[in-house]
């Protein structure tokens, strides 16, 4: 969607056909999309909710912080998807047909460029490393003001780290009116009551919440692995987390997909081979691999490695290393922020051949 409406907007679309194959049509608020953004961006008109400051709690550091120029904005899916197709429908040059899609050869006889957004887990690099990002959230409402919807908790690790790296966020949208969030990194999914329990302590015990009701909830998985996504791959162009767009070290997905879509739509307009189009950077890459193995391997804790980042360089700084924008001078400060021995071991790992 985030490509095509690119090229719909552009005028690239005027002399050509575009089928979208999807499962159903979308018309579920399946999720939510949190990001951080300088000034407007291109989904701007969906912005349901934005912050400029936003809290950070860990047992080592807590701290406001204020944004600026950043904004932490949310978009709900479905604001999302009905914007899209609404622009869609005034080009009948594109087509939707509802339907699971199979085997890719059929549809790649059927055009000449095809776009895939399918991941499919089962081809997972056995030397990668993998974690999971999952969660459970679930939108309260309480009965008195209780939120100040100016400010947000962008992550809150007083929870209990056993399984891992955990931690809570919550996104007030009134006074009323908020979504929580409870996150873990790991290797394995946790059952429903554990899920439960963990959001139900957060809001008891760090929120001291009262009365309320639970009006929607939300679960969701995130890959978050060290492997490879080669942008043509079987065939076709890969887009978003099928093609590497997840953040392996954070998850955070949204705003890296509208970079690449703003490439890839600059490409075809200009009339230019999608073939030269920059990789991702492979320094990132590295970074994202060395963070990942020190979360997977428990060579420092989680809690401990975001706190050291957030408590000692400004949270622009933090922000844009992990949207991959940061300079070699700023990543030498954020390293020096980490300690030593741990991401040395990591590092060693991630270049020793597998
Ligand atoms: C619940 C949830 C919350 C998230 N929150 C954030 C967030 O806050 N910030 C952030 O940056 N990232 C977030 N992410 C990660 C990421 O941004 C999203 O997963 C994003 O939607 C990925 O875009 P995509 O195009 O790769 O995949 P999708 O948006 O999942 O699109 C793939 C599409 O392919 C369709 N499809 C799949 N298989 C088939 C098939 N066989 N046949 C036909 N159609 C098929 C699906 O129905 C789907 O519509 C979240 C992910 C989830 C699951």
């Amino acid at each position: 969607m985030s490509l095509l409406l690119r090229l719909a907007r552009s005028g690239y679309l005027s002399n050509k056909r575009v089928l979208v194959y999807e499962r159903s049509p979308k018309n579920l608020n399946d999720r939510t999309w949190c990001f951080w953004e300088k000034g407007e961006g291109f989904f701007e008109e969906v912005v349901h909710h934005s912050w400029d400051t936003v809290g950070f709690y860990s047992n080592e550091f807590s701290s406001d912080l204020t944004l600026a120029p950043y904004r932490y904005k949310m978009i709900r899916g479905i604001d999302f998807y009905r914007h899209c197709m609404g622009v869609l429908e005034q080009y009948p040059q594109v087509e939707f047909r509802y339907e699971e899609v199979g085997a890719t050869e059929v549809i790649q006889r059927l055009a000449p460029v095809v776009f895939n957004s399918i991941y499919d887990p089962s081809q997972k690099d056995p030397r990668a490393t993998h974690l999971l990002q999952h969660f459970k959230g679930r939108v309260i409402e309480t009965a008195e003001d209780f939120f100040d919807p100016a400010q947000a908790t962008l992550m809150d690790f007083r929870v209990d780290q056993g399984y891992g790296t955990t931690f809570a966020y919550v996104l007030p949208l009134t006074r009323r009116k908020a979504l929580v969030e409870y996150t873990l990194f790991t290797e394995r999914l946790l059952s429903n009551a554990e899920y439960d329990r963990g959001l139900d302590e957060y809001m008891d015990r760090f929120m001291k919440i009262g009365p309320h009701q639970v009006i929607e909830e939300e679960f969701g998985v995130i890959p978050m692995t060290g492997q490879s996504f080669p942008f043509y791959r079987n065939g076709m162009y890969q887009l978003g987390t099928a093609g590497g767009q997840t953040k392996a070290s954070s998850g955070y997905t949204f705003q890296f997909i509208q970079k690449r879509s703003d490439l890839i739509a600059r490409a075809l307009i200009e009339g230019r081979s999608l073939y030269q189009l920059p990789s991702d950077s492979s320094r990132f890459l590295f970074y994202d691999r060395v963070l990942l193995e020190v979360l997977a391997k428990g060579l420092w804790p989680g809690d401990r490695v975001f706190a050291r980042l957030f408590a000692r360089n400004p949270v622009q700084r933090v922000f844009a290393f992990l949207d991959n924008e940061t300079s070699l001078m700023d990543e030498l400060k954020l390293i020096s922020s980490l300690p030593k021995l741990p991401f040395m071991q990591a590092a060693g790992r991630v270049l020793a051949p597998r």
